[in-house]
């Protein structure tokens, strides 16, 4: 009890303690009657605005194929060095991509890796989603083990498969790049 209040008599005492709980219920009471911001997630799922990033998918062709040309222009570029690119020559001389990983306990979803991706040659092709590599919008993985968390090709196109599946956004800087939402990836 501080100096002040041990000064007071009892019934200052009281005065001041019920000063201090009506000042406690008036700040609950505004509180109260402002409206909700938060959700009951998981629940309820929080809108996700367009330009969110989640981690780096592979968005496929109409083959189910992936339009990386495996130039490791985004495995230079990531500043944590978390993609990982495999790839060898093929009888045309052409790269041909083996595996392709993020490791996602180290991504930091900065973008980078979508804004270097060169288009191939290609990108006239009208389902070309603009980039090879592209940030979705997951945001929710866990794992028990590191390993858990680090993806290979096939899930990184699954992953990229779902988002273009499931949005109709347009890349910033890239307007008029075909997504296409509707239709079944296979
Ligand atoms: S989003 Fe950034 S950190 Fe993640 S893989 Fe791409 S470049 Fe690397
Ligand atoms: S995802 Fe894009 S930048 Fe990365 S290796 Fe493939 S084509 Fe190159």
């Amino acid at each position: 009890m501080s100096d002040g209040i041990k000064s007071l008599n009892p019934l200052e005492r009281a005065f001041q303690g019920a000063k201090a709980v009506a000042a406690g219920l008036a700040t609950t009471l505004k509180h109260a009657a402002r409206p909700e911001i938060t959700i009951n997630y998981p629940e309820v799922r929080p809108e996700i605005p367009a330009a969110f990033r989640g981690l780096p998918g592979l968005p496929p062709t109409r083959e189910g194929k992936t339009w990386c040309i495996s130039c490791n222009a985004c495995a230079r570029v990531c500043p944590p060095q978390c993609i990982y690119i495999t790839s060898h020559k093929g009888d045309d001389k052409k790269l041909v991509l083996d595996d392709f990983v993020v490791d996602a306990n180290l991504c930091i979803m900065c973008g980078l890796c979508e804004e270097v991706c060169p288009a191939p040659a290609d990108a006239t092709k009208t389902d070309y989603p603009g980039v090879a590599i592209q940030l979705t919008h997951l945001y929710e993985f866990s794992g028990y083990t590191h390993e858990d968390l680090v993806f290979h090709l096939p899930q990184l196109e699954q992953i990229g498969a779902e988002f273009n599946r499931n949005t109709s956004r347009d890349l910033p800087g890239k307007p008029g790049t075909l997504r296409y939402a509707e239709k079944e990836v296979k």
